[in-house]
């Protein structure tokens, strides 16, 4: 290809053709991962299209530089072959080829371009991997879930289930307002908390007699967490948002957790409740035998593992 560009075109086109076409190559063979095939055969391409362009360039700014719309070819010879300011010629070649002239093409079109590229696919992987946190992905399956079982006799679909309720309770709920798709999520997630395998009796009372208080009514566990209250402004707990986890018994802990976690904070996939659960318990358990600091390690540590 370049042996015939220069019979048509002058031998003196060869030797930066060649030149370019051999760091291509050397570039592919060092890393082809980096330099594919297909990328270096598209750009060499691409620097023939351009050499044109800019010569084209070339051209334009030249008539319009000696003032005409049309001009022979003659008439470019001799003003191309004029001095210019450092004592070369007016008219060079353009300088598409030549790889390694930081102002050429390649280096200020090609490589930014290529940087740019790399630089875009890196911070998609970076927020892509930080945007599917746990919550995302346990809000995502509580939708399916909800999906998955319509016709559910006693929850249908959720959009209908939040009608009713706005029709009982009109001017009754004022509360937090949040996104449609995560009031559907929400909703359809209320039907399968709270989660996972049953306390013991003993811990769901020790849980009900540990629960914090306000306005001597039980803090409603549901309107604090995930899952979210179904009974609204009807409900007989307090719907006074519990803070934190943190100095609350483990049983409570649990409660909370098997509710998907305070809504103030991550919410807990469903598959990791039991196992964060009966980690609790296990706690509270070595804690009691060892009767060293019985309530705040495990309280802390619990603390870090919902966070
Ligand atoms: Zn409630």
């Amino acid at each position: 290809m370049i042996e015939t560009f220069c019979l048509i075109y002058g031998q003196e086109h060869g030797w930066e053709r060649k030149k370019a076409r051999d760091e291509l190559i050397r570039q592919h063979e060092s890393n082809a991962r980096q330099y594919p095939l297909q990328a270096m055969m598209t750009l060499w391409e691409e620097l023939h299209w351009r050499w044109w362009e800019e010569l084209h360039a070339t051209q334009r700014e030249f008539m319009a530089d000696m003032g005409v719309d049309h001009t022979t070819k003659d008439d470019l010879k001799f003003y191309g072959m004029a001095q210019n300011s450092t004592g070369g010629t007016k008219f060079q070649f353009p300088t598409t080829f030549q790889l390694s002239n930081p102002d050429a093409y390649y280096s200020t079109v090609v490589l930014k371009r290529v940087e740019r590229r790399y630089d875009n696919a890196m911070w998609d992987i970076v927020n892509k991997y930080h945007s599917t946190t746990p919550k995302q992905k346990a809000r995502a399956r509580a939708g399916e879930v909800a999906k998955a079982k319509p016709e559910d006799g006693k929850t249908k679909g959720s959009p209908p289930k939040a009608k009713e309720t706005k029709a009982k309770t009109p001017a009754k709920t004022p509360k937090r307002p949040k996104a449609p798709v995560d009031a559907g999520a929400k909703a359809g997630a209320a039907t399968t908390y709270p989660a996972g395998a049953r306390l013991s009796s003993t811990e769901a009372s020790t849980s009900t007699k540990q629960s914090p208080k306000h306005d001597n009514k039980l803090m409603c566990w549901d309107h604090s967490c995930h899952s979210g209250c179904k009974h609204g402004a009807e409900c007989r707990s307090s719907h006074k948002q519990i803070a934190s986890m943190s100095g609350l018994h483990w049983t409570v802990q649990a409660q909370l957790v098997k509710r998907g976690g305070l809504a103030s904070q991550s919410l807990i996939p469903i598959d990791q409740i039991d196992s964060r659960v009966s980690a609790m318990r296990k706690q509270a358990q070595a804690d009691l035998a060892s009767k060293k600091q019985p309530r705040a390690a495990g309280a802390s540590e619990a603390e870090e593992k919902a966070e």
